[in-house]
């Protein structure tokens, strides 16, 4: 779909399950060298790191938990020793920490929150940063940083999910602030929104919730993770998106039309 991410090397954190699952198989697919990740080898680790050597993929499996800023450097250390350079990263590790009201909110469910979907963004990309600019100067072209943002980053999130959708606004936001430093050294910013995707991230959602969320959607049915990985994969590929920075892709069905 992309020829140029053909030997591009991509990291891509949070991705043995869902979304970011499918979009390593999707850059995998196109050639890139893929590093993938996840806090705990389970058996969907396992699982994806099957399937990638049955199809041939060229990709490492990272055991790294990026709630700890010690383990995001590990993580962009390790995938730059094994592979030389970093050409994309994606980071989508993230996830809903907690569902509970404000009056029932403790100070370890905003550090749990944060620290899965804020410092591990910050800080996987501060020490990517020298590697992605070192990959701009020597292709001469742009790299690229993509992160998993959320519409509730644009609506507030559902009951219960308000520092998820503040963290995920947040992290809107800082791509916005990134743009402002970092378009000089040719490295592009930009966020892919999911609405409502079917994956274990609603696992605490009856069917019947899950029903009647998607009939509030245009579409009238919820996402699926591989209809969010091309996305990752546009927004990666300088030849089809080298003009394109600071912007956040919606892929959710209708969902929300900001
Ligand atoms: P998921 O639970 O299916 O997958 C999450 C992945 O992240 C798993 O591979 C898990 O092992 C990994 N992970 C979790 N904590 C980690 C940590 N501390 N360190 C490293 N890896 C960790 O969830 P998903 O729905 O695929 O969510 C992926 C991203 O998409 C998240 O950032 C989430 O906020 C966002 N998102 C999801 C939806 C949705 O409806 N599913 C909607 C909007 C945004």
């Amino acid at each position: 779909m992309f020829a140029d991410l053909n030997h591009k090397t991509v990291l891509i954190t949070g991705s043995t399950k869902g979304i970011g699952r499918a979009a390593a198989v999707a850059f995998a697919r196109e050639g890139a060298i893929v590093g993938i990740n996840s806090h705990q080898k389970d058996e969907a680790a396992k699982d994806l790191i099957a399937q990638l050597e049955a199809e041939g993929a060229r990709f490492a499996y990272y055991e790294r938990d990026l709630k700890k800023s010690g383990e995001c450097e590990a993580l962009v250390k390790a995938f730059v020793e094994q592979f030389g350079s970093l050409d994309v990263l994606v980071n989508n590790a993230g996830g809903l920490g907690v569902r509970k009201g404000l009056e029932s909110l403790e100070d370890d469910d905003f550090n749990l929150v944060m620290d899965l979907n804020l410092r591990s963004v910050i800080m996987t990309t501060r020490f990517a940063m020298p590697h992605l600019k070192a990959s701009a100067e020597e292709r001469g072209e742009t790299a690229s940083v993509i992160s998993t943002g959320s519409i509730a980053g644009r609506e507030g999130g559902g009951l219960g999910a308000s520092l998820y959708g503040g963290s995920k606004a947040m992290l809107h936001n800082l791509h916005r602030n990134w743009v402002k430093e970092f378009t000089k050294d040719n490295v592009r910013f930009n966020i892919v929104a999911p609405g409502t995707i079917d994956t274990a991230f609603h696992a605490d959602k009856s069917p019947e919730l899950m029903e009647k969320i998607a009939s509030t959607i245009a579409m009238g049915r919820v996402g699926t993770s591989e209809e969010v990985a091309p996305s990752f994969l546009f927004l990666a590929s300088h030849a089809a998106s080298g003009y394109i920075t600071g912007q956040v892709i919606d892929v959710n069905g209708g969902q929300m039309c900001p």
